[in-house]
């Protein structure tokens, strides 16, 4: 393996269903992501995106083929060990951003810390509250998310995911909720955040998106269809 590659699968394939029922949601999936890029992963609706999406971040292991992260082979990690790997090295965001609706926006991004046994080192709060300035939330720390607009909600997920300082960011349909205005201001996120050295991938239908990464991987019927250079 090498060692810039933060991403590197081979050959997943991903059934559903039992028996002759038995259908691939992705067939025969290669995919190397290299420290520092940002990749799109770009299809149709069903062409098993989520499903990709899902087993690069290890909250799927029902697959065949070989995935390491950060030069480890995930495959044979415990579910603990997965689970921290993913708590301390995998930033997520989704369509539906899953903010948590009771916390004011301030304990949303500080809520990754529930879930590790070893919160990180420093000042959280004055980190949670750089965050919330990075992505255009400065100030709204009280605020609660149910009084936030779709864009703001999707960049306080943004600022959430990145609490933990992690190395590898993975976006399932990010501006999929938003309007195209608010869905190009999420995208310029990415677009710094990986100016910044972050490593992204992106699953997306969205063409503008797309746009905004360096490379992007066709996803056609859960199979790789070609891969093209992108202008970010
Ligand atoms: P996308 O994210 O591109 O919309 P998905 O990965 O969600 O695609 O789905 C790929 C295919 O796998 C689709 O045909 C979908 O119906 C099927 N699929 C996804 N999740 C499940 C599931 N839990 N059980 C059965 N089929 C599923």
């Amino acid at each position: 393996m090498s060692n810039d590659l933060v991403i590197e699968a081979k050959g997943l394939t991903r059934l559903y269903g039992d028996g002759k029922a038995a259908r691939p949601a992705i067939d025969d999936v290669s995919l190397e992501v290299k420290e520092g890029e940002f990749v799109a992963v770009l299809g149709p609706s069903g062409c098993g995106k989520s499903t990709l999406l899902g087993i690069l971040g290890c909250l799927d292991r029902a697959f065949e083929g070989s995935l390491a992260l950060f030069g480890r082979d995930t495959t044979t990690m415990s579910d603990r060990e997965q689970a921290k790997l993913r708590g301390t090295k995998i930033g997520f965001v989704f369509q539906a951003f899953h903010l948590l609706g009771h916390l004011s926006a301030r304990d949303n991004v500080l809520s990754p810390t529930l879930f590790v046994d070893h919160p990180p080192d420093g000042d959280l709060g004055a980190r949670a509250e750089e965050l919330l300035a990075a992505v255009g939330l400065a100030g709204r720390g009280d605020d609660m998310p149910a009084t936030m607009s779709g864009g703001e909600r999707q960049r306080l997920a943004i600022a959430r995911a990145l609490l933990m300082k992690p190395p590898l960011l993975l976006c399932d349909e990010p501006t999929g909720n938003l309007d195209l205005e608010t869905g190009r201001n999420v995208t310029d996120i990415f677009q710094r955040l990986h100016g910044e050295g972050l490593t992204i991938v992106a699953v997306t239908h969205e063409e503008m998106l797309a746009g905004a990464a360096e490379r992007t991987v066709r996803l056609r019927g859960g199979r790789v269809v070609d891969e093209a250079e992108g202008e970010g």
